[in-house]
């Protein structure tokens, strides 16, 4: 088990855990963004781990968990329609629409199939030219270059049956949203490591620095982890705000400039509504007009639908970190795994989820 051990190393974690004990000398709250690095905190124990005086809260970071529920709810009316085949990510079958979900259009007789990658559904349109073949292009920047590629596939195929529901999101905005709520308790972020593989990091910059929040780009591991909260801790302490990479063996400041310019070439920035949060400027992708066709959205005509959330489901104030998913009344009674009410139940990266799989019932 090379590259997965070396940072799951016990001893290296009882010495992170001894210089977070020197570092801290008063309460601190940091959010790890990540859906991710929430389900490895939550399986590591690592919040009963580090120091009383920290507090870890949850962030939006679960794709599925922030996809609009009107975009679920076009998904679903598109999926039931006849001579459609629509593909999706597992997890996106689970997430309750407003009336159902995607698995129950797939028990009432329609064709919804789960693929591994947007080509895929690429050369599921080519084998199937009498069918419109539909693709639910969800999640963050670390989705993104697929999609996009998948677009640029179809174009190039010549393919006029397949599209795509564009529900991409970008964290930046996301994080400033958080900041610049009423009653924001962020003091410092553990960023997502595979977003910034994409991305970089220059876009934390003028965050950390416009909001004075310590910014750590971390990857997923445990040592990832605890590295990434000590690095925050040791800034918050000496009070600087800066972006410092603890992934480093997986990103670079500047990213993967072909992959941002695959992204760039198909998408262009959106306003987007996120589950539960609400509109945030700039914060989602849709496509470029080159590539309207593309558009299930254009395509089908479904115009604004009307949405309805479960009124028990708190899940936007667990996505901002305000609330933990033990303080909503459903949580591990009306609402499990396989019974969710809301999304953040459902995605294998979701908050909720993570707490019923991980914490300790007593
Ligand atoms: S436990 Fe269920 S109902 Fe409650 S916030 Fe989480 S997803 Fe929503």
């Amino acid at each position: 088990m090379k590259y997965l051990e070396e940072f799951r190393d016990p001893e290296v974690a009882r010495l992170y855990l001894e210089q977070l004990q020197a570092a801290v000398t008063r309460p601190w709250k940091i959010m790890e963004v990540c859906g991710g690095q929430t389900h490895a905190i939550m399986q590591y124990g690592i919040q009963e781990l580090i120091p009383d005086k920290l507090t870890l809260l949850h962030g939006p970071g679960c794709p599925v968990c922030v996809t609009p529920l009107e975009q679920i709810d076009k998904a679903i009316a598109i999926a039931g329609q006849p001579d459609v085949i629509f593909t999706t990510f597992g997890d996106m079958l689970r997430v309750p629409g407003s009336e159902k979900d995607l698995f129950s259009v797939k028990a009432d007789g329609g064709d919804v199939r789960v693929v591994y990658s947007p080509l895929d559904a690429v050369r599921i349109a080519t084998d199937n030219p009498d069918k419109e073949v539909v693709f639910f292009a969800v999640g963050f920047e670390t989705t993104a270059p697929a999609n996009a590629m998948a677009v640029k596939q179809a174009a190039a195929l010549g393919l006029a049956n397949f599209s795509q529901i564009v529900a991409q999101v970008l964290v930046p905005p996301a994080l400033e949203a958080i900041l610049t709520a009423p009653g924001n308790q962020v003091q410092g972020f553990l960023a997502a490591g595979h977003v910034c593989t994409v991305m970089g990091y220059h876009e934390y910059e003028p965050i950390a620095a416009r909001y004075k929040v310590p910014i750590v780009v971390t990857g997923f591991e445990p040592l990832d982890i605890l590295e990434g909260i000590l690095l925050v801790v040791r800034q918050l302490e000496a009070g600087r705000h800066e972006v410092e990479n603890q992934y480093r063996r997986s990103v670079r400041r500047t990213g993967n400039e072909p992959a941002q310019d695959m992204i760039k070439a198909v998408y262009r920035v959106v306003p987007r509504q996120w589950r539960g949060i609400g509109e945030i400027p700039r914060s989602g992708l849709g496509l470029q007009a080159a590539y309207t066709a593309y558009d299930a959205e254009v395509k089908f005509q479904l115009g604004s639908i009307r949405t309805r959330e479960p009124e028990v489901c708190i899940s936007g104030e667990v996505l901002q970190g305000w609330k933990k998913p033990t303080d909503c009344p459903a949580f591990g009674k009306e609402c499990t795994p396989d019974t969710p009410l809301g999304a953040t139940m459902v995605s294998n990266e979701g908050t909720c989820a993570a707490y019923y799989r991980y914490m300790d019932p007593s």
